[in-house]
């Protein structure tokens, strides 16, 4: 059916690049292109021999000129963005250039200041209107799945939803005292920031972590959750209409914590360069080179991940409420992917969201958040292809 350009060779690239080669009749080719394209050939290496054809590229995703050269050459018929949120409007800006699909998983952040706000994608709305092409934002798990599952509830369970909320919770066990499962200055930045959540028309904020529960999670157990602000906040509060409270917790334990608050109150976590012996560098990037790296976590981590939405609503004139998600085993992706469930929870909707586009189930010029489309043929390709969910029409709910 056609080709896909894949940017990054991370974790999340990992997981896109398997499952892509599981789908060769959508995915006949792929280019898989990032800075250091040894780590792009180790994955050609591992999946080459099967019907999807690879090819590798190095590739400065700052960089407008070289990206357009990379797409003029290969040819796609999208780019799934699985580098760093950096490079999000670098990227848009080549796929503009050559008339290209676009799809990410994290929005764009500016290097230095950690905003979570889609205003610098959304702005990019018309151009890709008139270039008749698709930019498809936050194709993740959460941003991503956690969309698709609030067009879901609303198309098929209620007439309005009142409340969302939204629980990330990782039961997973990796043995290292101190280690963050995917990026750690993009992790790190995420929790430390203030937390915040929608209620009624404006958003509220509250210090880092200071907002805890427990919720007892299916095939998980009791754990505490935190509150924390998260972007899909921002879409869903404008495209799930008559919302009123949406909230987004994620587990995280006491010895995590614990470590964290030492390492912020060192001034470990900081993105301000500091001058070390005549160099500048940020220690949070420092931090970045001591910790354990995110890929290597894979073998030894074992346990479940749940992630999903909590509704309460109306249907028929009646109060309802609905959970639907997702509980994902550490090993069994380690043993299919060769990655731990966090990559894998990203990097499958990420493939699903570029077949949509690719088979033209989702077929709409311009800038969208994912809820913005059908939920169905995804949430079928999520039960086809790694993540099925599971829905109770009883849950407990969050205080
Ligand atoms: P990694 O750090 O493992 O991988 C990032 C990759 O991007 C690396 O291969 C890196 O290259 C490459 N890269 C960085 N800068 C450039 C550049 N300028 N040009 C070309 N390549 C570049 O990250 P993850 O795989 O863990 O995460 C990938 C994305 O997924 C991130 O945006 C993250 O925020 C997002 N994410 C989304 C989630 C969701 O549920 N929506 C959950 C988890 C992650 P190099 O190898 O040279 O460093």
């Amino acid at each position: 059916m056609g080709k896909a350009l894949i940017i990054g060779a991370g974790g999340v690239a990992s997981v896109v690049v398997h499952k892509c080669c599981q789908v060769p009749d959508v995915f006949e080719e792929i280019c898989i292109a990032s800075r250091t394209v040894s780590k792009c050939d180790a994955l050609k290496e591992k999946l080459d021999g099967g019907r999807t054809k690879i090819q590798t590229a190095q590739v400065d995703a700052d960089n407008v000129d070289e990206l357009i050269e990379l797409i003029n050459g290969f040819q796609p018929d999208i780019v799934i963005n699985v580098a760093l949120p950096y490079q999000d409007l670098t990227i848009m800006d080549a796929c503009l250039a050559t008339g290209v699909h676009y799809l990410d998983t994290a929005n764009y952040e500016p290097l230095d200041t950690a905003k979570f706000e889609y205003k610098w994608q959304w702005a990019y709305r018309e151009k890709f209107e008139k270039a008749g092409i698709t930019a498809l934002l936050g194709s993740g798990f959460d941003p991503g799945v956690t969309g698709v599952f609030s067009a879901h509830a609303l198309k098929h369970h209620f007439d309005e939803i009142h409340t969302i909320d939204i629980v990330d919770a990782n039961a997973g066990d990796h043995g290292y005292p101190f280690a963050t499962n995917f990026n750690p200055e993009i992790n790190i930045r995420e929790i430390t920031a203030n937390g915040r959540y929608y209620e009624n028309g404006e958003f509220i904020e509250t210090p880092p972590l200071s907002v805890k529960r427990v919720y007892d999670l299916p095939e998980i157990g009791p754990k505490d959750v935190y509150l924390l602000y998260h972007e899909e906040l921002e879409s869903l509060a404008l495209n799930i209409t008559g919302v009123k409270k949406i909230r987004f917790w994620m587990t995280f334990s006491e010895k995590y914590l614990t470590h964290l608050k030492v390492l912020e109150n060192v001034g470990m976590t900081s993105i301000e360069p500091i001058n070390f012996e005549g160099k500048e560098i940020a220690p949070l990037q420092f931090l970045k080179a001591v910790l354990p790296d995110p890929a290597s976590l894979g073998p030894r981590t074992k346990g479940k991940t749940n992630i999903g939405c909590i509704f309460q609503g109306v249907k028929d004139g009646e109060p309802k409420t609905y959970y639907v998600y997702n509980v994902c085993d550490h090993q069994e992706c380690y043993a299919e992917v060769g990655s731990q469930a966090i990559s894998y929870t990203t990097g499958v909707p990420a493939m699903i969201g570029a077949m949509m586009i690719m088979t033209g189930k989702w077929n709409k010029p311009g800038v969208y958040n994912i809820e913005e489309f059908d939920p169905d043929p995804f949430m079928e390709a999520l039960n086809e292809y790694g993540l099925p969910w599971q829905e109770s029409f009883n849950p407990t709910l969050i205080d």
